[in-house]
């Protein structure tokens, strides 16, 4: 007999890449779907347990709208994917370091009870971090997993330092009051440097935040 390890993990990342009712981004031909898309489907948040069904609805959904495109009806033209990646300056990467690093401070900085001195401390490690990482050209698939946990991690730290109330699962210490001027989702933009806002209700842009 022996103990049994136990450690929380999260189960939803509450966002994703922006879809429509069809699975569409905004990116023309670039269908997102389940865990990696935000389809508000479910308004803000989904109950416990929707997530497999919503993955299971919305991919049948994608999977006949990726069908439609490619038999001749489509509704965008596949954007032409161009990297701008330029030879990297930086020095040499340890990405099991910054793998490992990244996990432990989405852990404490980013995690079950967040403070904006936390977070804005995360946004600048990953800011820092992506310097070594995000202008790196690999050969293995850890390197872009990698690249990608960083950049959603910086999104997440991102928003929740933005988003200054406690709703649903983000409790911060420094605003525990829901505040009505966050009924809104926050839609960020790499190279931007404040969300735009959606309404929750109809999916309309309400106002442009700086
Ligand atoms: C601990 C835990 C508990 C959960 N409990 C529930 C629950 O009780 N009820 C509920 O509804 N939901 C639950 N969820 C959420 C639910 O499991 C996910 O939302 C759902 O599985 C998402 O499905 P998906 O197909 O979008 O993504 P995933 O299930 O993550 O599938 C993505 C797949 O893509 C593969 N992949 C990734 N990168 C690449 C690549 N570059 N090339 C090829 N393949 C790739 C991955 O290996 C994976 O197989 C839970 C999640 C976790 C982590």
């Amino acid at each position: 007999m022996d103990l049994i390890p136990v450690h929380p993990a999260a189960h939803y990342t509450v966002g994703g890449a922006r879809a429509d009712a069809a699975c569409r981004t905004s990116v023309p031909g670039l269908l997102a779907v389940g865990e990696a898309s935000c389809s508000g489907l479910h308004g803000a948040n989904r109950l416990a347990s929707n997530s497999l069904l919503e993955g299971l609805v919305l991919g049948e959904v994608a999977g006949l709208e990726a069908v439609r495109e490619a038999s001749g009806e489509p509704l965008g033209k596949p954007a032409k994917v161009v990297s701008d990646i330029r030879p990297s300056v930086q020095g040499e990467l340890d990405l099991s370091d910054v793998r490992s690093s990244l996990r432990a401070a989405m852990w404490r900085n980013v995690g079950i009870e967040r403070t904006g001195a936390k977070l804005r401390d995360a946004v600048e490690m990953f800011d820092f971090w992506g310097r070594y990482t995000l202008d790196k050209i690999f050969d293995e698939p850890e390197g872009w997993e990698t690249q990608n946990m960083l950049l959603v991690g910086a999104l997440m730290a991102r928003s929740a330092l933005w988003r200054e109330e406690t709703r649903g699962c983000h409790a911060r210490d420094d605003f525990p009051d829901t505040r009505p001027e966050f009924l809104v989702h926050d839609c960020w933009t790499r190279g931007d440097e404040g969300p735009e806002s959606v309404a929750v209700e109809t999916g309309e842009l309400v106002r442009t935040r700086a």
